[in-house]
């Protein structure tokens, strides 16, 4: 019997790759919070929203335990153990909400350096480590391959050099790793980024709209996370030239600057807005060129 709780709560990562940025974007959101002096809790002080701060492993099970009402992990995490729930038969408790464009890397099989890569079939027969083994179980059996899986908690690169496995099941984002041990990546099993999790099953009304409320900050902040407003003027006669610089933006506002034919525009652009593209859009025609960060918006 859990007691009715009227604050949403979230955890993220303590410490590590995912906690800055977690906590930078929920901030970004309007969120802020008074911390606990032994830093596990971040009590909500402009909205009702808290935040539980621990392990990223934990987070799958404290949305299913329903002890946090939300959290921000790594599709992998939570692939891993939705698949682990899967093959117990377990009902999914969790899932994920959206992508939150952060901490992006691949779950990948890497083979030693040496190998003339062939196909999965390749793997028949050889042990393979992994902190994934229910994503890579579940991928072997698709594959139809028959491995052992070898379970490590971490260092897994290292396995092959130790003699403990022939391949590996790793998340690799730069590849250095992979390559300072003489291993090559040669198939992705996931793609992965840190993601918003929640129960399958929806929230009660006042944790719902605090959700909602929370998804709908998100939109306008990572919509704009690489956004920049351009202003210019350019002549009527100009735009068709110009506009095809402009691809990522959505339609600029135009406003006439008189009886002639000199414009003043504006458009949000969501790509980045280099010195290069701002030299080709004054050979292009455009005067006055100004570019402004956007702060917040919602649509
Ligand atoms: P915790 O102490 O919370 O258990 P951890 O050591 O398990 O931390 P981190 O190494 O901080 O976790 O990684 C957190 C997440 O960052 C990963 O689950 C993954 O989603 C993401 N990530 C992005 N790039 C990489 C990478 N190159 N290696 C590992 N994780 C990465
Ligand atoms: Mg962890």
């Amino acid at each position: 019997n859990t007691p009715v709780r009227d604050r949403l709560r979230i955890a993220i990562q303590k410490s590590g790759r995912l906690a800055e940025p977690a906590r930078a974007l929920l901030a970004s959101c309007g969120l802020s919070w008074r911390e606990s002096r032994d830093r596990l809790f971040c009590y909500g002080e402009s909205l009702p929203i808290d935040l539980l701060l621990v392990r990223d492993d934990d987070i799958p099970g404290l949305i299913a335990d329903g002890v946090c009402d939300l959290g921000i992990v790594g599709r992998n995490v939570l692939e891993e153990q939705g698949s682990e729930r899967a093959s117990l038969d377990r009902a999914p408790a969790f899932r994920e909400y959206r992508a939150l464009g952060f901490g992006g890397c691949r779950l990948d099989i890497a083979v030693p350096d040496g190998w003339d890569w062939q196909g999965p079939q390749q793997l028949d027969g050889k042990r393979i480590a992994t902190s994934y083994p229910a994503l890579l179980s579940r991928w072997l059996k698709a594959q139809n391959v028959d491995a052992q899986v070898v379970l490590l908690s971490g260092s897994v690169e290292i396995a092959p050099r130790l003699g403990q496995a022939e391949a590996i099941c790793d998340l690799v984002s730069s590849g250095a790793t992979l390559s300072a041990n003489q291993l090559k990546p040669v198939t992705t099993l996931l793609q992965s980024e840190a993601v918003l999790a929640g129960p399958a099953d929806a929230l009660d009304a006042t944790r719902g709209e605090l959700a909602d409320l929370l998804q709908r900050r998100l939109d306008g902040a990572l919509r704009i996370r690489h956004s920049k407003l351009l202003l210019f003027q350019a002549s009527r006669r100009v735009l068709p030239d110009l506009l095809p610089l402009l691809p990522d933006a959505e339609t600029p506002t135009v406003m006439r600057l008189d009886d002639g034919d000199d414009l003043a525009l504006q458009a949000l652009c969501h790509g980045a807005v280099t010195w290069q593209r701002l030299e080709e859009l004054k050979r292009a025609g455009a005067r006055g060129l100004m570019v402004l960060p956007v702060e917040g918006m919602l649509a």
